[in-house]
């Protein structure tokens, strides 16, 4: 279900597991270009390519301390202790429980 702004209606909503994949797939990518950097010459290029995918992916899964406290900070600067992130117009909300699209508040 796709949860939407409740000021703007926008559906640009992330969440905090959304945005703690984010940043778990910049770290990712982080130690794939760093892996990039030193390439390897005698290896195949595709053998190459599983390797250092598969060492990122190996990284992204041990979270680093950095990282952690990367998270915490979005987690506590742009979410300030809510569910959900506008990124239209930067509203923050808790997700809405039960039904959660197509209400507005005060309609008669
Ligand atoms: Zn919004």
């Amino acid at each position: 279900m796709e949860t939407q702004c409740l000021i703007c209606e926008s559906s640009a909503v992330i969440d905090r597991q959304a945005a703690r994949t984010i940043v778990l797939a910049i770290g990712a990518l982080r130690e794939f270009m760093q892996a990039w950097k030193i390439l390897q010459p005698e290896r195949e290029p595709a053998q190459w390519l599983l390797h250092s995918l598969s060492n990122a992916m190996g990284a992204a899964a041990h979270i680093h301390p950095d990282v952690q406290s990367f998270i915490a900070d979005v987690e506590r600067y742009q979410f300030g202790g809510f569910d959900c992130l506008c990124l239209r117009c930067g509203a923050r909300f808790d997700t809405p429980s039960g039904a959660a699209s197509g209400t507005q508040p005060g309609s008669q």
